[in-house]
């Protein structure tokens, strides 16, 4: 089984993104379940997770297909003390409230080294991070996106996510997120088909597919290897559609929520029908 959905917007309480996602003919969603732009949230009342649980179970959602995503502010790699202190404290209340919610997902960028710190000095941070956080909350998956290798953000090359998972020690509370524009961006070829039986191959060499809890279906609008991270729509900019049909039709990415970021949320129901429409071929 295939779910598929979008980034869906959380406004007026977390409670109405599982109607939004309805709404789209969606069977998989994400969102954040705080201001993504602010370190600070109020505590989740006991009445928005009670309504939220029960719109989850009426339409269908298991935590299975619920991909929380977290604050950009938060740097679990930062080589300064007070960042990454910050950081780590902010994390620990996003897994808090993913738990809260009955969610066993939490989706995030690495970090970044600021040109401070070397590369393996930061990837071992984040999994000092995520080593912490699993230790102070229960149940919830770190789930560690791929990132297109904008500015110092590490997470780029397949191996970073591999060496972040090495320094895990508790390895089921760890998985990762593949961006399809993050990773085209990052120089990953995945414009054809057998370009794409050649990417996944290398990250399952690399990674192993046992760690993919989650996919962002994304367009890109830079070239490969571009390093920059901007979505297109699902169907238009630089990477073509052979991505979609590869992965709609190969059975390593069922199961995980597949999540549309893409830049026209007027056409998201559009696009989970033309995700759909690409299984039967
Ligand atoms: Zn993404
Ligand atoms: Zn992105």
């Amino acid at each position: 089984m295939k779910y598929i959905g979008a980034h869906v917007s959380a406004s007026g309480g977390v409670e109405n993104a599982v109607l939004r996602a309805v709404e789209i003919g969606a069977n998989a969603f994400a969102l954040f379940t705080k201001n993504q732009r602010q370190w600070q949230a109020p505590a989740l009342k006991a009445e928005t997770i009670e309504k939220f649980k029960r719109f989850c179970q009426a339409h269908g959602f298991s935590s299975a297909q619920i991909l929380p995503h977290d604050s950009y502010l938060i740097n679990l790699g930062s080589p300064e003390a007070e960042g990454l202190e910050k950081s780590r404290a902010a994390f620990i209340d996003e897994m808090h409230r993913a738990n809260q919610l009955g969610l066993t997902l939490l989706n995030f960028h690495p970090g970044s080294h600021l040109n401070k710190i070397s590369e393996s000095d930061c990837l071992a941070r984040i999994a000092e991070s995520i080593n912490i956080a699993i230790d102070a909350v229960p149940n919830v998956v770190a789930v560690i996106e791929n990132t297109a290798g904008q500015g110092s953000n590490l997470g780029y090359r397949f191996e970073h996510l591999a060496e972040i998972i090495q320094q895990v020690e508790n390895k089921k509370r760890v998985g990762v997120c593949l961006d399809t524009c993050h990773t085209f961006s990052a120089g990953y070829d995945i414009s054809s088909l057998a370009g794409c039986q050649s990417v996944f191959q290398e990250f399952d060499q690399v990674v192993g597919f046992e760690y993919l809890r989650g996919m962002h279906l994304n367009g890109s609008k830079t070239p490969l290897g571009s390093r920059k991270d901007r979505h297109d729509t699902l169907r238009e900019g630089t990477i073509g559609t052979e991505f979609c049909k590869f992965i709609m039709k190969d059975d390593r990415f069922n199961g995980i929520p597949m999540i549309l970021e893409t830049i026209n949320p007027d056409i998201w129901a559009e696009e989970i029908a033309y995700l759909r429409s690409l299984e039967k071929v």
